[in-house]
């Protein structure tokens, strides 16, 4: 629940009401605003009731969020969170932030090339997969910690950000001494042990949509990272699973524009995952742009035929560069 303070209550009124939140076995969250003070009341399971406050002066409103997330929405947190992933801004409203880099880290020559490549072309950020989270057991399954040694000395040596995937818990520690971003797969987007552990450092996580997960899931997965004190969330959404097996996924991106209304979390695209075609990649992503997207991620490669993991979506640098010629002219566009 989210209790509205009257514009004039005074801080007594307010003492009042935070401790009656705390009466209730509640935690109360005082969120000072411009005009107005509200309080979020935390840690209840169910709907809460609304009789101890009923004779509070200085209440102006009491606002049932009865969804299982509350941090994350824009009810609780009306201004945008812009999330900075080592030194670069990603959120609403700002310029769209291109991620780029290979599928997976093969090797140390193939992720310099990568982000010699993605550097020179206009990437913000670098990726690369060290632990893959891979279908079937007998496919590449990543370089592990050798392939994070080299993504981190590839995003050092072209003055790029790093963000790499974690699966397990004992891996956040020593991931998140070297990138400068957290990835969750959406194969572990509830893995609710996971969220809650990435919640307690100070890095942010880039969470992805689950392929079978709800709007709904999507941020209460979201809101077990916040709940944990770190609020440094981008959401990605890369494609679910439909009836439709034409392509790997189905991209909505009506997502993007609904998100925007729901949650102060910035949300980004990455076309690569949801089309598994590199031939559809710059058209969607120019249009992940046009409906709001704070940024798209893609799979890049320098030699995608060879790839180890997911070379039929990855972009080679050339392809890579002509993608992002065509995200600047449709700013000029605009
Ligand atoms: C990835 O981005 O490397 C990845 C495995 O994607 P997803 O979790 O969306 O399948
Ligand atoms: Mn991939």
């Amino acid at each position: 629940m989210l209790i509205v303070m009257d514009h004039h209550a005074s801080a007594d009124q307010v003492a009042a009401v935070v401790e009656a939140v705390r009466r209730l076995g509640f935690t109360p969250q005082p969120i000072p605003g411009e005009n107005r003070v509200a309080i979020g009341v935390l840690g209840n399971q169910g709907y809460v009731d609304e009789a101890p406050f009923r004779d509070l002066p200085g209440i102006q409103e009491l606002i049932h969020v009865t969804k299982p997330y509350k941090l994350v929405s824009r009810d609780f947190h009306p201004a945008d969170t812009a999330v900075t992933v080592g030194g670069v801004a990603v959120g609403w409203c700002r310029d769209p932030v291109v991620i780029a880099g290979p599928c997976s880290v093969e090797s140390r020559e193939q992720v310099l090339a990568t982000a010699r490549a993605v550097k020179a072309a206009g990437a913000r950020i670098l990726r690369g997969g060290a632990f893959k989270p891979r279908t079937g057991p007998h496919s590449f399954q990543g370089l592990g910690y050798e392939g994070l040694e080299y993504l981190a000395e590839a995003g050092r040596e072209v003055g790029l950000p790093i963000v790499t995937e974690v699966m397990r818990i004992d891996q956040i520690e020593p991931v998140a001494a070297l990138a400068d971003c957290l990835q969750i797969g959406a194969r572990n987007m509830q893995n609710f042990d996971l969220l809650k552990e990435v919640g307690r450092i100070g890095k942010p996580i880039l969470l992805k949509r689950g392929m079978s997960a709800t709007l709904e899931e999507f941020l209460a997965a979201a809101e077990y990272v916040v709940a944990e004190g770190n609020d440094q969330v981008i959401l990605c959404e890369r494609g679910i699973r439909t009836f439709e097996r034409a392509l790997r996924n189905t991209l909505d991106l009506s997502v993007v524009p609904y998100l925007r209304q729901v949650t102060h979390l910035p949300v980004i695209v990455d076309p690569s995952h949801a089309l598994g075609r590199r031939d559809l990649v710059i058209p969607m992503s120019k249009a992940a742009i046009v409906v709001g997207a704070a940024g798209i991620m893609v799979e890049v490669h320098p030699d995608p035929a060879h790839a180890l993991c997911d070379g039929p979506q990855s972009l080679d640098p050339a392809g890579f560069q002509q993608l992002i010629g065509e995200l600047r002219s449709l700013e000029n566009l605009a």
